[in-house]
């Protein structure tokens, strides 16, 4: 019998009637004569009771750097209750539901607490389930050291979890229900009437998420990719049908631009080079501090690029120690426009430009690659710039 994965995030189990379409899905699984093993994400969103970050404002943030163990214990917990909620009720409409939490589901990972990477699972506990005709609810995000110490493996982990099981389980395929009814041309809070993607590569879904499209967390890409399992993002609250990511490039290829993610928070920093041979070492030292840099500019008397914010106090410690000329720029947004097609397909970059200077929008920076198109513009620029973009390109 073919196994399917099936995870639901957190407005999906947030409330009894989203649960309750949450267990049709299930029950259509089971109709068509599938064994599901269902991943579930905290219930909720900050300020719902449950919720990781709602978990995490009880204790006082120090115990991130004191005891790193303790508050793993604890955000693991939202995605237990909402195992045991969810399979309770399950079992209420005839599902012969149990819940486990991450380390019974057999997720073993290393001790890098709060950003746990997984070394392997161990599937036994849920195949010995399966036999007895039993559905599985993972409690996802979570795993546990081989010590027997509860992880946590990172933002957006439940999406790990799920294609992680369903890697290990050699599963038919990987769905993940949200709130949207797949991987959209553009995030929908940004443009409303953005267009969903039917089908899209491993590449290419891996380069939107790690963008920024929030909607799939990128490692969950990685892993399918590497054991070609396909995975289909879905929607709870609809029938559509959803993205298909697999590794069909064909779709890709005809597509000039597939869609458009931005990251926000952005600070540009620009480096005089008074001669030395000290840029060299500070690219190092950043790399040292875990700073990482992106849209890389060298030039023979100065460098630019861009880091994450909250680096920016590190940042400017590092280089006044150094005795290094810079300047930097705060509330910058790196807009990424994604689409294998602009290999090989000239004047892109010009119709990008002319767009968003036709909206009088400062660009700051641009970069590119074989499947992606960067600006750098400033935050406050953000929307117009991806609803001009979204326009230029007909997504
Ligand atoms: P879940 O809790 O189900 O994991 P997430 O909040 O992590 O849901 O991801 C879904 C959200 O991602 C959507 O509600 C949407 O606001 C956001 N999003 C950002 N970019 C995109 C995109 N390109 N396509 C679809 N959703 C996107
Ligand atoms: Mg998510």
């Amino acid at each position: 019998m073919k196994i399917v994965v099936q995870k639901f995030g957190g407005t999906s189990v947030a409330t009894p009637e989203r649960r309750s379409l949450l267990i049709d899905k299930v029950k259509k699984a089971i109709d068509r004569g599938e064994l599901p093993v269902v991943v579930v994400s905290a219930m909720g969103r900050k300020g719902d009771p449950y919720a990781t970050d709602t978990l995490l404002s009880q204790i006082n943030p120090k115990l991130k750097t004191e005891q790193p163990r303790s508050v793993d214990m604890l955000m693991s917990c939202g995605e237990i209750i909402s195992s045991v909620v969810t399979s309770s009720e399950m079992l209420m409409k005839g599902i012969n539901a149990i819940p486990l939490t991450g380390g019974q589901a057999g997720i073993i990972t290393d001790e890098n607490f709060m950003e746990a990477d997984f070394i392997t699972v161990d599937t036994e506990n849920i195949k010995s389930l399966l036999k007895e005709g039993k559905v599985p609810v993972i409690a996802g995000f979570q795993g546990r050291t081989k010590k027997w110490d509860i992880t946590t493996i990172g933002r957006g982990g439940s999406d790990v979890t799920a294609s992680l099981i369903g890697a290990y389980l050699k599963a038919d395929r990987v769905e993940i229900y949200t709130d949207v009814d797949g991987i959209l041309t553009s995030d929908p809070n940004i443009v409303p009437n953005a267009s969903l993607i039917k089908t899209i590569s491993y590449e290419e879904s891996f380069q939107f998420a790690y963008e920024g499209a929030k909607v799939i967390h990128p490692r969950a890409v990685e892993i399918a990719q590497n054991h070609n399992l396909p995975l289909l993002i879905k929607n709870t609250l609809s029938n559509s049908e959803g993205t298909l990511i697999n590794n069909d490039i064909y779709l890709d290829k005809k597509r000039i631009i597939t869609g458009i993610a931005s990251k926000s928070d952005r600070v540009q920093v620009t480096v005089e080079y008074e001669g030395d041979e000290s840029y060299y070492s500070m690219f190092t030292i950043l790399g040292e501090h875990d700073i990482s840099l992106d849209l890389i500019n060298v030039f023979p008397k100065q460098k630019i690029f861009t880091i994450d914010s909250d680096k920016l106090t590190q940042l400017k410690e590092i280089f006044n120690n150094m005795n290094l000329k810079f300047e930097y720029k705060k509330n910058c947004c790196k807009i990424a426009l994604i689409g294998a097609g602009m290999r090989g397909t000239p004047g892109v970059m010009a119709r990008i430009l002319t767009a968003l200077t036709r909206e009088k929008i400062e660009v700051l920076q641009t970069a590119d690659s074989h499947n992606t198109i960067w600006c750098l513009v400033n935050e406050k620029d953000r929307d117009k710039s991806i609803i001009a973009l979204h326009k230029e390109f007909q997504l």
